[in-house]
């Protein structure tokens, strides 16, 4: 099967948190079952250019229609780890992907339409006919769109999208500005309920629902969370819509790519080990302490890593981290965050702990020291409001870094509670689960496993071991997206 992925990020390329992962690790993991992908990724200036290979003009002259008139663009091509990825640069005043960020432009669904556009565009004027084009959240939310309602009159008419959502909670809201720069214009017909009007905002257009409403499939990350946004507000207004389609709706849990996230051959860390060698997992530690000037001692290291977002839970975070001082463990917080109220608030608790040396917090994005940090912690916290699959619960495994993590979205479908689960037998059980959103919740999670740290050591070591043993790598998830893939196409 041929398979164009569009998306807004691709690891290590582009990456502001899982989608990235996902895109690389997906495309990597059809490849490997005999599949030809491709990935259409807008061309920002801030992306790690160090992570292309052979960067070239693949087509020089796209004319992408925008408002009356079109927007000049060049594609570029280049390899990604092995990926095949192009790069939409659009020549125009709207400067849309030199902002020196990704995401969080005043015009973010302007410059996504025209990157969904421009994709279409690409792929129609190349003579680019994959079976299968995969769509991403909500900034690809208009290519199935104006894949039905225009490029299918030109030529595009076999083409089948599988959508897949990341996080319900950024739906891309815009209004008809969005329909006549794109072409689209109807405005009555997108506005209606059945297609693109927000389900609660009767002047808005929603991209996501519109590419629930349009795609072939639809899917979220895993099947608890795809459970969730159809029953519960997790689905942040698009339960209707998702009830409406759910013949269409499903979870599929995401994988992690082996090759990036493997203790065997990570080149990021000092010592590479596995399940068989796991000291060296301690020298990994001692570097880690090194780096962050953390006092070597004989006490547990707990870390996070995630973006700073009400999502993430950072009210449990801030507990999280001074009940594990009060335990006499060390604790590593790695985060970026796009609230500046919250980035405030980090930088201030940073600024309060500068001086301990059993703490270290590191704002920012640091792909690097994220795997020492996975390498060198003995647990990871991961105490979510909601979270569509979560992947450092599953990087946490392969590292054998036990997770500790609230029962909410994929963390139920990946993590057994290694004193309480009902499902798993207790030698296939690998971490530790709470509930509530409360800090008593958060405690007794991680006052089990710290309790475990440091008074049985073994038992300690063989849940680390039953970590290690899971198999969440992209072999099974994606063998699922091709049956989807091979359904839709037949259908
Ligand atoms: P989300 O997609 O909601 O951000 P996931 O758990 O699905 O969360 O994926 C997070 C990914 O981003 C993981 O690969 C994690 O290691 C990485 N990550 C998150 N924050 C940072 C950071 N500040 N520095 C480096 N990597 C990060």
């Amino acid at each position: 099967m041929y398979i164009v992925q569009v998306a807004s990020e691709c690891a290590p390329v582009i990456k502001a948190g899982g989608l990235g992962d996902v895109v690389y690790g997906l495309s990597r993991g059809l490849e490997v079952q005999g599949h030809c992908v491709e990935i259409i990724l807008p061309k920002y200036d801030c992306m790690r250019y160090d992570h292309i290979w052979g960067l070239h003009d693949a087509y020089r002259d796209l004319w992408v229609p925008w408002y009356g008139g079109a927007i000049h663009c060049s594609v570029y091509c280049g390899w990604v780890h092995g990926r095949v990825c192009f790069f939409i640069e659009p020549h125009s005043g709207d400067n849309f992907f030199n902002r020196g960020c990704y995401y969080g432009c005043v015009d973010d669904n302007m410059r996504f339409a025209f990157f969904s556009k421009a994709a279409l565009e690409f792929l129609q004027k190349s003579n680019k006919r994959p079976d299968v084009i995969h769509c991403h959240d909500w900034q690809t939310g208009l290519v199935p769109v104006m894949l039905y309602e225009m490029y299918k009159y030109h030529g595009m008419e076999y083409q089948r999208v599988c959508y897949t959502i990341h996080n319900f909670k950024h739906q891309g809201i815009g209004g008809t500005d969005i329909l006549w720069a794109t072409g689209l214009n109807k405005e009555p017909y997108y506005f209606n309920y059945d297609r693109l009007g927000d389900n609660f905002n009767a002047f808005a257009l929603n991209f996501m629902k519109g590419g629930i409403v349009y795609s072939n499939s639809v899917n979220t990350v895993s099947p608890h969370h795809a459970w969730e946004a159809h029953h519960t507000e997790v689905g942040c207004g698009l339960s209707h819509t998702l009830h409406l389609q759910q013949d269409k709706f499903a979870g599929i849990l995401n994988g992690i790519d082996y090759d990036m996230w493997n203790p065997e051959s990570d080149s990021y860390i000092p010592y590479q080990y596995s399940k068989d060698n796991l000291e060296e997992k301690a020298w990994n530690k001692k570097a880690l302490r090194e780096r962050l000037l953390l006092e070597q001692s004989d006490r547990p290291l707990i870390a996070f890593i995630g973006r700073l977002d009400p999502q993430k839970g950072v009210h449990l975070l801030h507990h999280a981290l001074y009940y594990a001082l009060s335990r006499g463990a060390q604790f590593v917080l790695l985060g970026s965050a796009t609230e500046p109220g919250i980035n405030a608030q980090f930088w201030h608790e940073k600024h309060h702990l500068n001086n301990n040396p059993n703490c270290h917090l590191e704002i920012g994005f640091n792909e690097e020291l994220a795997h020492l940090i996975y390498a060198g912690a003995d647990m990871i916290v991961v105490p979510s409001n909601y979270e569509p699959c979560g992947l450092t619960q599953m990087i946490g495994f392969q590292y054998g870094t036990v997770p500790i993590v609230r029962g909410v979205g994929g963390l139920v479908n990946t993590v057994f509670d290694r004193d309480y689960d009902q499902t798993k037998p207790p030698e296939e059980r690998n971490g530790y689960l709470f509930y509530q959103t409360d800090n008593h919740a958060l405690e007794s999670a991680m006052g089990r496993a710290l309790e475990l740290w440091y008074t049985e050591p073994e038992e300690f070591r063989k849940l680390v071991i039953q970590g290690m043993e899971y198999d969440y790598s992209w072999n099974n998830p994606a063998e699922e997206y091709i049956k989807i893939y091979d359904y839709i196409r037949h259908k």
